[in-house]
Protein backbone atom coordinates (compact mmCIF):
# COMPACT_ATOMS: atom_id res chain seq x y z
CA UNK A 1 0.00 0.00 0.00
CA UNK A 2 1.73 3.22 -1.25
CA UNK A 3 1.50 5.73 1.20
CA UNK A 4 1.17 8.43 -1.15
CA UNK A 5 -1.01 8.28 -3.92
CA UNK A 6 -0.42 10.19 -7.23
CA UNK A 7 -3.84 10.76 -7.93
CA UNK A 8 -5.15 12.00 -4.90
CA UNK A 9 -6.76 14.81 -5.63
CA UNK A 10 -5.06 18.26 -4.27
CA UNK A 11 -6.11 20.22 -1.86
CA UNK A 12 -7.89 23.18 -3.53
CA UNK A 13 -6.11 26.49 -2.77
CA UNK A 14 -8.22 28.99 -0.45
CA UNK A 15 -10.27 31.12 -2.51
CA UNK A 16 -9.27 35.04 -1.70
CA UNK A 17 -13.05 35.63 -0.83
CA UNK A 18 -12.11 37.97 1.81
CA UNK A 19 -9.15 39.54 0.40
CA UNK A 20 -9.52 42.97 -0.01
CA UNK A 21 -8.10 44.20 -3.16
CA UNK A 22 -5.06 46.51 -3.25
CA UNK A 23 -7.44 49.42 -4.49
CA UNK A 24 -9.73 48.43 -1.61
CA UNK A 25 -6.99 48.42 0.64
CA UNK A 26 -5.71 51.98 -0.32
CA UNK A 27 -8.91 53.87 -0.01
CA UNK A 28 -9.34 52.15 3.80
CA UNK A 29 -6.64 53.62 4.24
CA UNK A 30 -7.35 57.17 3.01
CA UNK A 31 -10.29 57.11 4.85
CA UNK A 32 -8.60 56.36 8.14
CA UNK A 33 -6.14 58.72 7.74
CA UNK A 34 -8.84 61.48 7.95
CA UNK A 35 -12.14 60.34 9.36
CA UNK A 36 -11.74 60.16 13.10
CA UNK A 37 -8.49 61.82 13.72
CA UNK A 38 -8.84 63.96 16.36
CA UNK A 39 -8.27 66.98 14.03
CA UNK A 40 -10.65 65.42 11.55
CA UNK A 41 -12.99 68.38 9.85
CA UNK A 42 -15.91 67.06 10.01
CA UNK A 43 -17.68 69.94 9.96
CA UNK A 44 -16.16 71.57 5.99
CA UNK A 45 -17.19 67.66 4.95
CA UNK A 46 -20.70 68.11 6.35
CA UNK A 47 -21.67 71.35 4.70
CA UNK A 48 -20.07 69.75 1.59
CA UNK A 49 -22.35 67.00 2.03
CA UNK A 50 -25.95 68.83 3.21
CA UNK A 51 -25.49 72.21 1.90
CA UNK A 52 -24.82 75.50 3.47
CA UNK A 53 -28.51 75.53 4.80
CA UNK A 54 -29.43 75.20 8.29
CA UNK A 55 -31.74 71.58 8.95
CA UNK A 56 -34.00 73.21 11.52
CA UNK A 57 -35.02 76.92 9.98
CA UNK A 58 -33.82 76.38 6.87
CA UNK A 59 -31.84 79.83 6.64
CA UNK A 60 -29.56 79.22 4.06
CA UNK A 61 -26.28 80.50 4.14
CA UNK A 62 -23.69 82.23 1.60
CA UNK A 63 -19.18 81.50 1.85
CA UNK A 64 -19.14 84.70 3.48
CA UNK A 65 -21.35 83.04 6.72
CA UNK A 66 -20.24 79.78 6.74
CA UNK A 67 -18.74 80.28 10.12
CA UNK A 68 -22.66 81.14 11.38
CA UNK A 69 -23.44 77.24 10.00
CA UNK A 70 -22.72 74.91 12.50
CA UNK A 71 -22.67 71.15 12.38
CA UNK A 72 -24.55 69.04 14.97
CA UNK A 73 -24.26 65.32 16.19
CA UNK A 74 -27.56 63.82 15.90
CA UNK A 75 -26.47 61.34 18.83
CA UNK A 76 -25.08 63.71 20.90
CA UNK A 77 -21.47 62.05 20.31
CA UNK A 78 -18.47 64.26 18.22
CA UNK A 79 -16.52 61.16 18.25
CA UNK A 80 -19.42 59.56 15.95
CA UNK A 81 -18.32 60.73 12.51
CA UNK A 82 -19.68 58.22 9.59
CA UNK A 83 -18.32 59.21 6.72
CA UNK A 84 -21.95 59.43 5.23
CA UNK A 85 -22.78 62.08 7.07
CA UNK A 86 -25.23 60.48 9.25
CA UNK A 87 -24.88 61.83 12.09
CA UNK A 88 -24.61 65.18 10.98
CA UNK A 89 -27.19 67.80 11.24
CA UNK A 90 -26.21 71.25 9.64
CA UNK A 91 -27.67 73.64 12.06
CA UNK A 92 -26.83 77.66 12.10
CA UNK A 93 -25.42 78.56 15.16
CA UNK A 94 -28.83 80.02 16.22
CA UNK A 95 -30.56 76.76 16.19
CA UNK A 96 -28.09 74.83 17.33
CA UNK A 97 -28.02 77.11 20.55
CA UNK A 98 -31.32 75.75 20.87
CA UNK A 99 -30.82 72.07 20.05
CA UNK A 100 -28.82 71.92 23.29
CA UNK A 101 -30.07 74.67 25.19
CA UNK A 102 -27.13 74.68 27.88
CA UNK A 103 -25.13 77.20 26.53
CA UNK A 104 -22.39 75.26 26.03
CA UNK A 105 -21.81 76.91 22.60
CA UNK A 106 -21.68 80.36 24.95
CA UNK A 107 -18.07 80.62 24.17
CA UNK A 108 -18.95 80.36 20.44
CA UNK A 109 -21.58 82.65 20.89
CA UNK A 110 -19.94 85.11 22.87
CA UNK A 111 -19.22 87.70 20.38
CA UNK A 112 -22.30 88.08 18.75
CA UNK A 113 -23.65 91.89 19.15
ZN1 LIG B 1 -31.30 77.67 12.03
ZN1 LIG C 1 -25.03 69.97 18.63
Amino acid sequence: MSPRDPYKRKAGRPKPESVPTSEEIARGVKELKSFGKPGFNYRERSLALHGMICAKCAREFKEADRRLLTVHHIDGNDQNNPADGSNWENLCIYCHEDEHSRGRLGDYLRNDD
